[in-house]
């Protein structure tokens, strides 16, 4: 049984390499990739990449549509932070700047700590943390890797009704930092990878 069984392995295997059916396969995936359309991004002069919605970038305080803060500085999201990267310091105020009398004096996050694994967004029972589609994060100055409370209330470059999954043509723009290149997000294309 055995016997009959190696005999005919050795027959497949010397018809596949008499017809070369492997070497035929692999230049079937190779010529399917040369034939198919190039996905290159021209990054970031050009063209840039927006994320779905579910995308885990740099984080965001939302607020309230009447321009009030959610975060009520429970800090239940530095509790479930695997990374302690988060910092909550909270503080009363009575001036109406939250939702509640309690607001984050200090809310900080450190980014080369942060794994992006969104518990603390899970976590927050107002809502007020959120992992954005910021992705551009790359710096050589260690101080900008940690995001403080006023940064952290921006709202995202990407509005939330945005789906994504596509890739925009950018722009340059001028700001007081200097000349940025932005997402002109009326002129995106969609991708399928
Ligand atoms: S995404 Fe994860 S690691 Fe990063 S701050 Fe939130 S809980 Fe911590
Ligand atoms: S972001 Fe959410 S979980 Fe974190 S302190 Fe504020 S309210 Fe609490």
């Amino acid at each position: 049984m055995n016997c009959s069984c190696g005999v005919g392995k050795r027959i497949k295997d010397f018809v596949k390499s008499a017809l070369f059916l492997d070497f035929i396969k692999g230049m079937h995936v190779t010529l399917g990739y040369l034939f198919s359309k190039s996905i290159t991004i021209r990054y970031p002069d050009e063209e840039k990449w927006i994320p779905y919605q579910r995308f885990r970038g740099r984080h965001t305080l939302n607020m309230t549509s009447e321009g009030k803060e959610l975060c009520v500085a429970c800090e239940l999201c530095s509790k479930a932070c695997p990374t302690d990267c988060i910092t909550v310091i909270p503080m009363e105020d009575d001036t109406g700047i939250g939702i509640t009398d309690r607001v984050a004096k200090v809310w900080k996050v450190d980014l080369v700590r942060c794994l992006f694994c969104g518990y603390c967004e899970d976590a927050c029972p107002t809502r007020a943390v959120r992992l954005s589609r910021e992705y551009e994060l790359s710096t050589t100055d260690i101080s900008r890797t940690k995001f403080e409370k006023r940064e952290l209330l921006l709202p995202e470059s990407v509005p939330e009704q945005v789906h994504g999954g596509g890739i925009a043509k950018a722009k340059f723009v001028r700001s007081k930092d200097g000349i940025k290149i932005v997402a002109n997000l009326g002129k995106m294309k969609k991708m399928r990878w």
